[in-house]
Parts: structure tokens; C-alpha cells; sequence
């Protein structure tokens, strides 16, 4: 049993296991690579505050945490996965960026400095844990208010299954072999009943369009299909 109430063992095992390929841009993270440019645009667009402070929950390797922190922001990144947050570690600092890493669950992250960041992401992180909604309510939490919530996941439709699990994962190899199960996935409708929950109020959704043929993503804005991520903004009246 994992030391942290809402986390899978499994899971993090299944991420302590990659953690030595995170930054291997032609490996099989590669595509995290791939949209990382995306969805650094995506947030920082839609954050109004210079050089913001910006939880980074489930930040495995410190992918996007290191892209936000080059793009200015002041970044906390933070893990279940010690063998990633190592990484993590190693990384920015042989890059010359100041990433604070913290080996802690969200819930107590949020507890200890409610209030205290101007926004939170969490990619592709809800749909390996048990209780997605606790780890939205905690986002909220660790947000001041008027604060923006990105969260990216993979939508639960049949042809997630085929093209991500399926293709994506056993055939083109675009992830590794495992990372997704069908039923956690998460549909748009219910990552914003549980933000809304959580005093969140929804503002857009976009979704990550793949072209097999050229290996390339690109933005759909407003269009809810397999790979989308969505923002949100901490009620000021909470
Ligand atoms: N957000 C990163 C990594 C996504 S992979 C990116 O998009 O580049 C999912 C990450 O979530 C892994 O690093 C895994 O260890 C982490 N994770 C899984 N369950 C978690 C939990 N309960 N709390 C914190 N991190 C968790």
C-alpha cells in the first residue's frame, strides 16, 4: 500500500519504470514532447499574471514543468513517482532552472499553501488515479481566487480505445505499452461536474488533433475529441 490515500500503486509503479526515458524525445514519451509546445501555449495564453506561480501536479520528469518555467513562470512540480521527480531534479538543474520538486501529494500541497498559486496544470495525470475528483478539488484549493485550473486527460469513447489504447499504445508505439485503462479514462462532462464541484467555473476545451501521416498535433479549439485539455477559473466569491 502506497503511503498516499489517493494514488495506485500500480500506477506509479508503471511511471518509476519509464522514469529513465522521459527525456528521450524519439522514445516512447516522445509525444508528451511532441505537444508539449501546445499545451505550453495553451496555458500560459491564459494566465494574465507575470511570471505566475504554477503548480505542476503529476509532473513525472518535469516536462512541462521545465517549458512553463523557461516560458516564466515560477514553477513547483510535483510527483508520486520518486525515480521520475529524481529525474526531474536532475534535469533542470543540469539546465540551469530553478524547479522546486516536491515528493508530495496534491491534497496535502493544497493544504499546506491554500490560496498560494496563480495557477495549477495537471496533464494527463487524472486518469491514473482512484479518485480524480479529490485531486481537482485539491487543485482548487492550492489556487488563489480568479486562479486558473488546466487540466488535459483522454476522453472514454470507443474510439479512444482503438486509436489510443489500440493503435497508439500496441501498434504505432506512440505511448508505452499499458499507460492507459480503458475505464479510467475521463469524459469532458465529468471533468467539469467535478470542477464545478470544486468552485471552478469552466471557460474552454480544446482538443489535440493527431496526423498519422505527418506525426504532427495541432489545436482544435472549442472541440471535444479524444485528447483534449481544458481551463478553468477559481470563483472569486469562494
Ligand atoms: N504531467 C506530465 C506527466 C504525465 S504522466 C506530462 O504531461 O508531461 C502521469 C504522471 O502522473 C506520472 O509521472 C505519475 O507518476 C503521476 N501520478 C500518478 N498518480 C499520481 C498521484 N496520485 N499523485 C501525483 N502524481 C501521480
Amino acid at each position: 500500500m502506497t503511503q498516499f490515500s489517493n494514488a495506485d500503486d500500480q500506477e506509479i509503479t508503471k511511471f518509476d519504470k519509464v522514469s529513465q526515458i522521459w527525456w528521450d524525445t524519439k522514445g516512447e514519451m516522445g509525444t508528451l514532447h511532441t505537444i508539449n509546445p501546445l499545451r505550453t501555449k495553451f496555458i500560459m495564453d491564459n494566465i494574465d499574471t507575470p511570471n505566475p506561480r504554477i503548480l505542476d501536479v503529476g509532473c513525472g520528469g518535469g516536462i512541462l514543468s521545465e517549458a512553463l518555467a523557461k516560458a516564466g513562470a515560477r514553477v513547483t512540480g510535483s510527483d508520486l513517482s520518486l525515480p521520475s521527480l529524481e529525474v526531474a531534479r536532475l534535469h533542470a538543474s543540469a539546465g540551469g532552472l530553478k524547479i522546486d520538486y516536491l515528493y508530495q501529494g496534491v491534497e496535502q500541497i493544497a493544504q499546506e499553501n491554500e490560496g498560494g498559486f496563480d495557477a495549477v496544470t495537471c496533464m494527463e495525470m487524472l486518469e491514473h488515479v482512484p479518485e480524480p475528483a479529490k485531486v481537482i478539488a485539491a487543485c482548487a484549493q492550492a489556487l488563489k481566487p480568479g486562479g486558473r485550473a488546466f487540466f488535459s486527460t483522454i476522453n472514454r469513447t470507443l474510439k479512444s480505445l482503438f486509436a489510443v489504447i489500440l493503435v497508439g499504445e500496441n501498434i504505432l508505439r506512440l505511448l508505452p505499452r499499458g499507460t492507459h485503462t480503458y475505464s479510467k479514462l475521463i469524459r469532458p462532462s465529468e471533468l467539469k461536474a467535478w470542477s464545478k464541484q470544486s468552485g471552478l467555473d469552466f471557460v474552454r476545451l480544446s482538443s489535440l488533433m493527431y496526423n498519422p501521416l505527418t506525426g504532427k498535433f495541432k489545436v482544435a479549439h472549442d472541440k471535444e475529441d479524444m485528447n483534449y485539455m481544458a481551463y478553468f477559473i477559481k470563483s472569486k466569491n469562494q
